[in-house]
This record gives C-alpha cells, sequence and structure tokens, in this order.
C-alpha cells in the first residue's frame, strides 16, 4: 500500500496528529432518561461493532418474575440500560471487564452525563487513536448509564422510595429488605455473569474519589476510622493515577481528595461498594447477606450466594460535586479532555479517569514496530526492541528467545494465561534472556504533554534453530503490600491476584465469562525466525522487491548492488497482533517500516561489507506483511 502513494504517507507523517478528530469540539450537556436511550440507540447503529444495547429486565428476567410494569419514566415502562463497549470480533470469554455505573442516586446527574460521553469518545477515538484502539480492542468496558432509571427518569435520588445504595446484600440483618430495586437487582445479575476488574460509581452531593471500606464492620472504634482494606496497595496506586487523571483545582490541589468511603464520607448498610468488592469472599450470611425481597414479585435468595472468589472488584466511588447536579456551564466541552487544567469541567475530568481505570484494567506490554534485528555479529544477530508498559505501575520485562518448537507459530495468546500449563513451564524453562529491564509504565498517554520514552531492549538471538523472541514479564507486584489487613488475608481482588499469584483461574457465577490469568505474562514480539551459518549469496523475495521498487533505490543501487554479494540478513516478524507508532495510520506504517527496513538493509549491508567473512544468513517467514495488509483492509471495511 506504501507503494501506491509513498509520498502521501511522507505528507501524512508530517502532519501533527492533531488533524484527527481530537478537534472536533462540542459542549458537553445534560441528557433526559428517553434522549440517553435514543443517544445510545444511535451510537450503535454508527458503530455496529463496537457498541452492544441490553434491557436489563430483557434478559435477566428473573429480576421481574411477573413481569409487571415496575416504573413510569417519561411516560413509559422503565427499562434499565446496559452497554458494552468492546469490539465484538476480538471478544473472548475471558476479555478484561470493567464497570461504570452512572448513577444509583436518580437526582446525581453527573455520572450519567459522563459515561454517556464516554461510550462516544470510545467509538469516536477508535479509529484515530492506536491507545484507545487498543482499550476497546483488549478490554470490555460495561455501563449503566442509568443505573438507577426510574430515579434518573423522576429526577429523584430514590426508586420507587427505596434507596438502591442501601439495597445490596451487604451487612443487612432483614433478608426481606435487600434487593428489592430493579436497580440493585440488575446490577447483581450482571455481576453474577462477569469478572469485574474495576468499577467507578458515581456519586454526586460532596466531592472525594474514595474505595473501600465502606461499612461499620470494617471501622475502628472508639476512632471510627476505616480498617485497612486487603488490596489497599492496589486501592491506593490506582487511586492516586485516576486522581491524577482528573487533575487539579485552581489552588493547585488535586480536584478530589482521595480516601477510604468511611473516612471521606460515611459508612452504609447495604451499599454497593463493599458488596461488589467482597461478595465473593467475606463469609456468608454476615456480612454478605443472603436476600429474599417480595417487591416486583420477589426474587430468588439463590441469587444472592456467589461461588467462592467470583466477585472480587476493585471499586472507586467518585463523589462528583458538592451539588448533585451541577450547573449546565461547568460541564466543560469536549477537547478539554486532552489539555488537563484546573479550568477543566466536569465531564473531561471524569471521562480520564475512567480511561485511565479501563487502562489498568489490562496489564500488557506493548511492543512497538519495526521489531527486528538491528545488526549482525559472529555467530549471532542483536535483536532491538521497543517496549512499553500500559496497564500498570511497574513491570519487570525480560526480552527471552524460545524455541518454536516449544511455541508453535509463535502464538502465546494474549498474555499467556490461556496457554497449557505444561506448555508455559516448558516456555519459562527453555528461555534464554536476552535483556531484561524494570520500572514505572508508561500508560495512557492521551492527556500527558511528556511521554516518557519507550523502554529498549536488546540481545543477541540464538543460532542454529528456530526461534520466537518473547517478552515475558511481570506487573505491580507490589500489590502484595500490607500493613494491617481486615480481615487477615492477602489480596483478593482479580486484579491484584491476577498479578500476583502463580496462576490465577477464576469462573463467574453463571454463564462462559472466566479469568485466566499468570503473575508472569507472556507478549510475542515476532518470530518465528532462524539465524544459520551458511554462505547464501542471494536476497530474500523480500529485499529484492524493496530494492527494485522502494522510490530511493536510485539512491543506494551501488550499495544493493555490492550487498548482493556478500551474505545478507533480512528479519520479518510474525507479529499476532500488529502494533503501530501512536497516532500513525496503518498507511503510514506501512510506509514507515519499509523505511527504516530499508535503512536497516542498508546499514546492515555496509557492516556486513566489512565483515566480509561472517557467514550469516536468514530463512525468514513473510507472514507479517500479509497480516498488516489484512488488518488494514479490515480495518478499512469497518464500518466505523
Ligand atoms: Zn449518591
Amino acid at each position: 500500500m506504501w507503494l501506491q502513494a509513498p509520498w502521501l504517507s511522507a505528507l501524512a507523517l508530517l502532519l501533527p496528529c492533531s488533524f484527527g478528530t481530537p478537534n472536533q469540539d462540542r459542549i458537553f450537556k445534560y441528557r433526559s432518561y428517553r434522549e440517553t436511550h435514543s443517544f445510545f440507540e444511535q451510537l450503535q447503529e454508527k458503530y455496529p461493532n463496537l457498541v452492544e444495547l441490553w434491557y436489563a429486565q430483557d434478559i435477566f428476567p428473573e429480576i421481574l418474575p411477573r413481569k409487571i410494569t415496575w416504573g413510569t419514566c417519561e411516560g413509559e415502562p422503565c427499562k434499565t440500560l446496559i452497554v458494552r463497549i468492546a469490539n465484538k470480533r476480538l471478544l473472548t470469554n475471558s476479555t478484561p471487564e470493567v464497570f461504570f455505573s452512572g448513577a444509583l442516586h436518580g437526582d446525581e446527574r453527573l455520572g450519567p452525563a459522563t459515561v454517556t460521553e464516554l461510550a462516544s469518545f470510545l467509538c469516536e477515538e477508535y479509529g484515530v487513536d492506536t491507545q484507545v484502539r487498543r482499550l476497546v480492542d483488549f478490554r470490555a468496558t460495561w455501563i449503566m448509564p442509568m443505573t438507577n432509571a426510574f430515579g434518573y427518569a423522576a429526577h429523584r435520588r430514590e426508586e420507587n422510595s427505596m434507596d438502591p445504595n442501601r439495597d445490596f446484600p451487604y451487612l443487612h440483618t432483614r433478608p426481606e429488605r435487600c434487593m428489592q430495586t430493579q436497580t440493585a437487582r440488575a446490577v447483581n445479575e450482571l455481576f453474577r455473569r462477569h469478572l469485574f476488574q474495576f468499577m467507578i460509581t458515581f456519586h454526586g452531593g460532596m466531592r472525594a474519589l474514595t474505595y473501600e471500606w465502606g461499612s461499620r464492620n470494617h471501622m475502628t472504634m472508639p476512632q471510627r476510622r476505616s480498617t485497612e482494606p486487603p488490596d489497599e496497595t492496589a486501592f491506593r496506586e490506582v487511586g492516586q493515577a485516576i486522581q491524577a487523571a482528573a487533575g487539579k483545582t485552581l489552588h493547585r490541589r488535586w480536584f478530589y481528595p482521595l480516601g477510604r468511603i468511611n473516612d471521606l464520607v460515611y459508612p452504609v448498610e447495604g451499599g454497593m461498594e463493599d458488596w461488589s468488592y467482597a461478595a465473593g469472599w467475606e463469609k456468608s450470611p454476615t456480612p454478605i447477606t443472603v436476600c429474599k425481597p417480595n417487591t416486583y414479585g420477589g426474587y430468588a435468595e439463590e441469587r444472592t450466594k456467589y461461588r467462592r472468589d467470583s466477585i472480587s472488584t476493585l471499586v472507586y466511588l467518585a463523589e462528583m460535586d458538592n451539588y448533585k447536579t451541577a450547573p449546565d456551564n461547568s460541564l466543560g466541552h469536549r477537547l478539554e479532555i486532552w489539555s488537563p487544567s484546573a479550568t477543566n469541567g466536569h465531564i473531561a475530568r471524569n471521562l480520564r479517569m475512567c480511561l485511565k481505570t479501563i487502562e489498568m484494567t489490562r496489564p500488557e506490554v506493548v511492543v512497538l514496530p519495526p521489531s527486528m534485528p538491528s545488526s549482525a555479529g559472529d555467530g549471532a544477530t542483536s535483536l532491538s526492541v521497543q517496549i512499553y508498559g500500559f496497564g500498570c505501575h511497574q513491570m519487570t520485562a525480560r526480552l527471552v528467545a524460545v524455541p518454536s518448537s516449544v511455541v508453535p507459530g509463535c502464538l502465546v495468546g494474549e498474555d499467556g494465561g490461556d496457554l497449557e500449563q505444561e506448555q508455559f513451564q516448558q516456555i519459562l524453562q527453555k528461555s534464554v534472556k536476552m535483556d531484561a529491564t524494570e520500572g514505572h509504565c508508561r500508560g495512557l498517554s492521551l492527556w500527558n504533554a511528556s511521554t516518557p520514552p519507550p523502554r529498549v531492549l536488546q540481545g543477541a538471538v540464538p543460532t542454529g534453530e528456530e526461534v520466537c523472541v518473547l517478552i515475558a514479564a511481570e506487573f505491580d507486584q507490589q500489590w502484595a503490600r500490607q500493613t494491617r489487613p481486615d480481615p487477615l488475608v492477602t489480596p483478593r481482588s482479580h486484579a491484584a491476584r491476577g498479578r500476583l499469584e502463580e496462576r490465577y483461574q477464576v469462573k463467574a457465577n453463571d454463564g462462559p465469562m472466566m479469568i485466566k490469568a499468570r503473575r508472569t505474562k507472556l507478549f510475542a514480539v515476532g518470530g518465528p525466525i532462524r539465524l544459520e551459518a551458511t554462505s547464501a549469496t542471494t536476497m530474500t523475495a523480500k529485499e529484492t522487491t524493496m530494492a527494485t521498487s522502494d522510490p530511493h533505490t536510485s539512491l543506494g543501487s551501488s550499495i544493493w548492488q555490492q550487498a548482493r554479494l556478500v551474505p545478507t540478513t533480512t528479519f520479518v516478524n510474525l507479529h499476532p497482533r500488529p502494533e503501530e507508532p501512536e497516532d500513525v495510520t496503518y498507511a503510514q506504517d506501512f510506509f514507515s517500516i519499509a523505511a527504516i527496513s530499508f535503512a536497516l538493509s542498508i546499514a546492515m549491508g555496509c557492516a556486513m561489507l566489512l565483515r566480509n567473512r561472517q557467514e550469516v544468513a536468514i530463512k525468514a517467514n513473510v507472514k507479517d506483511a500479509q497480516t498488516r495488509s489484512e488488518l488494514a483492509e479490515m480495518v478499512g471495511k469497518d464500518p466505523i
């Protein structure tokens, strides 16, 4: 594709990335119940591959057994809308999941406005920004924009006079007093089927970003301070990251004070927060209540008995503003998302918090292209790879080579979590370390003016046999740190256990979703590649194509002619998940890879002229180019 119009590609490379949709500004606004429904219907129509909508009362019939009209919302029977933003083509039963609740209290209206704009941001930026694409391709974002549909439509805190955030199965002494609302039952059913790593539940009436504990059974007496949750380190670190994403005030303080719910807000019984953190591992029936409500035709008590470890979400409660419904002119506008400032409106601040939370749902190593050997040496060839950590705070990463017989096709899945235990252990045993790095993850850089450069790993590729080059990495091992955990258990959240435990596997209460994670995660760099000692003097097919059709051939022809006479080196990746430079389109990517490959080839040719006794030839596979063309074609055809 780059050959068709290389000058266009070159021109595109020179254009600043801000020429994309980020310039499409619009003022944020509140939407009514009905407007929110039609907004999502239109979004789904426009982005059918990314957006899925459901109504809780349709897909979870158990929450409304008699199918009665349980409330009227703007003249219609109320329905609780559930939205998923994810690339449907890439979804599996172990895609990491995150959940956002717009409003449990119907008169706290900033949350619904935020999560609605979040959904549209993810769809609109999917085709523009590679990091947003990563959030949508490899994570599933679940949203209930108006969790309390009745309250939102009626501008009331409660659902039919019942407070949904006192309705969850936590610390209730009377089983008939929980799971009374459609709101809480809809959330319960969703959590029974999914394994959310993180959640933000939006509220209003004060300003604070808080995490567990948020109930009186986890308070010290008589100080009435919150005890330490077993996941304190993860809660605090991720909390600080999303606090930073929200930005500062005019007085240079963080916009959101960060702390525990008991300390900054107040303890409640039946809150969604402590339930969704602990329902999978605290004791039942106390504090995890088995509910027997009578409202709306009842709700089976089995629905509040949970599989061990199934519900263990890291939960943040965001109290967004002192006003439950902040003034219209405090919402801000879309361009503010990219430029954090003390004058930002509410939506940009909270939308950035959501993006950061989505990112943290999956820790991973991002490999930047071109990931190919950069020079030849005696009996070995050096490989140089640029990487950065995404979805994490700290990372330890090793560049390794593994015989491809152990990893057929160099395919390790998303992060090696799916591999059989025997194969995984063989990979670790037979891997040869080439280089290593550790330190901070770079993460989302959408709104960061100064982005740290990628880390460079380089090392010698072993010769003689076909190998796969992988990155083996561990993330956020500091999350194991505890001082006085209450109760006295190791970190319990899916997010922490998926990072800390040698192998962590868990299934949802109902349905097919599961987590398959390992402490050491594997990411493919490329390959299979083979370095062999031979006296080959011909160029590979790809080099020949480049030498004859590259627009700069005339400049380099003499070098190419000479290069033909000496052993040549070519590497082509079999990159299972092509990664492209940020803010560069696929067409630009082809051009840049071709240009860099060309430059590297010339450099290698020169190096080898100086070392003509050396006999290294590489047999490589050209599947990568095919994969990239296919992907570009697919993206081109995508109706987004
Ligand atoms: Zn509230």
